[in-house]
C-alpha cells in the first residue's frame, strides 16, 4: 500500500517506521522534516497525500489538524482513506469527517493509548470511530501498529473513549500522587505502599505501570527525571478536551474539572511545563 505519513514526531515516527518495516510505501511530511529510516521525504502535507491509498495524521491539535486537512483534500480521491491518530477535540474530528465525506472520501478517527514505548514496539491500542467499511479496510495497517482495536461507533466516537480515557488517567494519577504524598508524611515506606496498592483494590495503570515515583514499582518517567514520556502539557490538553465535551452535552464531571484546574496550575504557574505529567506528585512532597 502506498501510504501518506503526516506528522512524524514522538508517535508518529516510530508509527511511520513501523509501516515501513512491514512492506509498505510510506511518504511523510513534517515541519520539522526529521529523518524517518525508510520514509520518503515529501515537500508539503499536499505532497504526502498525492496518490496514497492511506493518508494518517498524527498531529499535536485540533487546529492543526483542520488546517492540514484542507491543504491536502485536493490532493485525495475517493478511492483515498483517510485516517486520523491525534487526539483532538470531537466537534473538530466530526468536521473533518464531513469535508472528507462531501469529498467522497471515508474519514477515521483513531486516536491511540499506548505512548512513545506502544508506537515503537507497535502496541498500541486504538479507539475508532467510522463506518464498519472504513474500519475494516484500516484494520491490517492499524494492527501492524498496535495490538488491540475497539470500533466504538460512527466517526468522532474514537476522540470520544480517548478523552473519557485521559479523564481517568489524569484523575487516578493525581489520587495516585495524593496518597505518596500522605503516606510519606504519615510515615508509610513508599515501597510498602505500592506493595499493597499495587495489589489492591486502589490499584490502577498510574500505580501499576506509570509509578510516579523513583525506585519504586514500574520503571517509568519518574526514574528518568521525570522527562516526558507524556507531557505534562499533552495531559492538560487532553482533560481540556474532556470539560470541553462535558461542557457541550452539559454532563457532570467534577472530578475531572477538578484534575485540569491542578494540571492547569502545575503546567501553567508550577513549572511543569516540559516534565512528564506524573511529576504533579513533586506539588505534592
Ligand atoms: P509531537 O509533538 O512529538 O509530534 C507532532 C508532530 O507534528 C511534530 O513533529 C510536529 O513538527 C508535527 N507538525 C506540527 N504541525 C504540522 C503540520 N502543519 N504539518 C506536518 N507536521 C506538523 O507529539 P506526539 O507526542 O507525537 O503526539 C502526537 C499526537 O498523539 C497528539 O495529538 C498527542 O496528544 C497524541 N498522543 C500522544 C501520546 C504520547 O505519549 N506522546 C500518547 C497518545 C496520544
Amino acid at each position: 500500500m502506498k501510504i501518506g505519513f503526516i506528522g512524524l514526531g514522538n508517535m508518529g515516527g516510530p508509527m511511520a517506521a513501523n509501516l515501513v518495516k512491514a512492506g509498505h510505501e510510506v511518504v511523510g511530511f513534517d515541519v520539522t522534516s526529521p529523518h524517518i529510516d525508510g520514509v520518503a521525504a515529501a515537500a508539503s502535507a499536499a505532497e504526502a497525500a498525492q496518490g496514497a491509498d492511506v493518508v494518517i495524521t498524527m498531529l499535536p491539535n485540533g487546529e492543526i489538524l483542520r488546517n492540514v486537512v484542507a491543504e491536502i483534500l485536493p490532493s485525495m480521491s475517493p478511492q483515498t482513506l483517510f485516517c486520523d491518530c491525534s487526539t483532538v477535540d470531537v466537534a473538530t474530528t466530526k468536521n473533518v469527517a464531513d469535508l472528507c465525506a462531501a469529498a467522497s472520501i471515508a474519514a477515521i478517527d483513531a486516536p491511540v493509548s499506548g505512548g512513545i514505548g506502544g508506537a515503537v514496539n507497535g502496541t498500541l491500542t486504538f479507539m475508532v470511530g467510522g463506518s464498519v467499511d472504513a474500519v475494516a479496510a484500516i484494520a491490517p495497517l492499524l494492527n501492524i501498529l498496535g495490538q488491540k482495536t475497539v470500533h466504538c461507533g460512527p466517526c468522532g466516537t474514537g476522540q470520544a473513549a480517548k478523552v473519557c480515557n485521559n479523564m481517568i488517567l489524569g484523575v487516578t494519577m493525581i489520587a495516585t500522587c495524593e496518597a505518596f504524598a500522605l503516606a510519606d508524611k504519615i510515615g508509610l515506606d513508599r515501597e510498602k505502599l505500592f506493595d499493597v496498592v499495587s495489589t489492591s483494590s486502589g490499584s490502577s495503570w498510574s500505580m501499576n505501570t506509570y509509578t510516579p515515583v523513583p525506585g519504586v514499582g514500574a520503571k517509568s518517567p519518574a526514574d528518568d527525571d521525570y522527562k516526558p514520556g507524556f507531557a505534562a502539557e499533552l495531559m492538560l490538553k487532553d482533560l481540556r478536551l474532556s470539560q470541553d465535551a462535558a461542557q457541550s452535552v452539559d454532563a457532570d464531571t467534577p472530578m475531572g474539572q477538578l484534575a485540569q484546574n491542578l494540571y492547569a496550575q502545575f503546567v501553567e504557574n508550577e513549572g511543569g511545563a516540559g516534565q512528564d505529567f506524573s511529576a504533579i506528585l513533586l506539588t505534592y512532597t
